[in-house]
């Protein structure tokens, strides 16, 4: 899937194939690139962000949109995906493009500009890139022989907890996603089932001991042997690994939670000195390549702490100072955005 919004730098290359120009290049529209994003146009600079999922918010809206955040600051509770709205509103004033569905592949740097290709062949060219890929490009571990039922009633993530009123869910997986999603939809659902193939879970305890103090009904050590139905999913065949008794169970669908594997891919290409393979960057967010900086969870430097907060912080400093890169001789402080009379 591939999306391009508000495209005003767009310009056709060759047949399929678009390139752009802008100042900063974001790499990553997580919350460190949607505050990067609104920094850049603070900034007054033009910005475009390139994600390889088709919605912005990264990690949050992909992982956790409903889970609630307590350490945001300034935000006493705040939904995932509430959180991603506003990032995405505050982001808007700075009149960005959006390449989502593209994965940055390819990086050129010359002495005036960095290039970056994506798997689509579009072709970016800005005066500066930040990199801003968090944990790389990340799918969902696929449950095994279950293809046929992918938009059947077969999901990996739960964006829309209304989607599933009053339906029969069977949850798959014994982590912090599958027992948040069992303590969602318990009040919404006609029913919810959690099975997990062992017997110990790696969630939050106080969101076990809610999941197991309510409806929900955990069968533990189960799997899934077949699910049942055509084209949609009716029901689904649940072993017991040990004794191996079974059990069919009316489904309306199935929650795969099973975990993700992450993917760094294009970025341990592109030449950019690396530890523990995250990126590695000094105190103003500049990696080793002249014009390329990074910020976010992607970023190794002593003391990183791998927070949303953080992350914010990052992204302020990382576009300050590839500010003299974008305009030689800008200031690294912008001064506040409270207005020019006051601050
Ligand atoms: C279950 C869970 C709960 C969490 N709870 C909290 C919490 O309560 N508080 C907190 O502060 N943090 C929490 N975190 C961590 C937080 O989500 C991360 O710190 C944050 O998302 C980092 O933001 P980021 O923008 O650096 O990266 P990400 O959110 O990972 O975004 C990176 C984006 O880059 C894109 N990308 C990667 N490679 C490429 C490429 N080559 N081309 C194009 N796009 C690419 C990805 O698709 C992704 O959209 C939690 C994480 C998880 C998994």
């Amino acid at each position: 899937m591939c999306e391009q919004h508000h495209a005003r730098n767009a310009s056709p290359y060759a047949e399929g194939v678009s390139q752009h120009e802008t100042d900063l290049l974001v790499v990553g529209a997580g919350p460190a690139g949607l505050y990067a994003a609104y920094y850049a146009g603070f900034r007054g600079y033009s910005v475009l962000l390139v994600d390889s999922l088709p919605e912005l918010g990264g990690q949050v809206s992909a992982l956790y949109p409903e889970k609630v955040i307590y350490d945001v600051a300034g935000f006493v509770a705040i939904k995932g995906q509430d959180l991603v709205d506003m990032l995405a509103e505050q982001a808007a004033t700075a009149d960005p493009t959006y390449l989502l569905g593209h994965r940055a592949e390819q990086l050129a740097v010359a002495d005036d500009a960095v290039t970056v290709t994506t798997h689509l062949g579009d072709v970016v060219r800005a005066k500066a890139v930040l990199i801003t890929g968090g944990i790389g490009t990340f799918s969902p571990r696929p449950l095994p022989d279950s293809e046929l039922f992918a938009d059947h009633g077969l999901r990996y993530f739960v964006r829309h907890l209304e989607d599933l009123a009053g339906q029969q869910v069977l949850i798959v997986g014994g982590g912090d996603s599958a027992f948040d999603w069992a303590a969602s939809l318990e009040p919404i659902a006609a029913s919810v089932t959690l099975i997990h193939r062992r017997t110990a879970f790696r969630a939050h305890q106080g969101t076990v001991d809610a999941v197991l103090a309510s409806s929900v009904r955990v069968l533990t050590p189960y799997e899934v042997a077949r699910i049942n139905g055509n084209p949609r999913v009716e029901s689904v065949e649940v072993f017991d690994n040990q004794s191996g008794d079974r059990q069919t169970l009316p489904v309306d669908t199935v929650v795969a939670a099973l975990g993700f594997t992450a993917d760094l891919g294009p970025f341990t290409r592109w030449g950019l000195e690396q530890r523990k393979r995250h990126i590695l960057v000094d105190s103003a967010m500049r990696t080793n390549l002249p014009r390329v900086f990074a910020a976010g969870d992607i970023v190794e430097y002593d003391g990183k702490v791998k927070l949303i907060s953080v992350a914010f912080g990052e992204a302020a400093t990382a576009v300050n100072n590839a500010a003299g890169v974008i305009v030689p001789g800008a200031r690294i402080f912008p001064g506040h955005s409270t207005g020019a009379e006051g601050s």
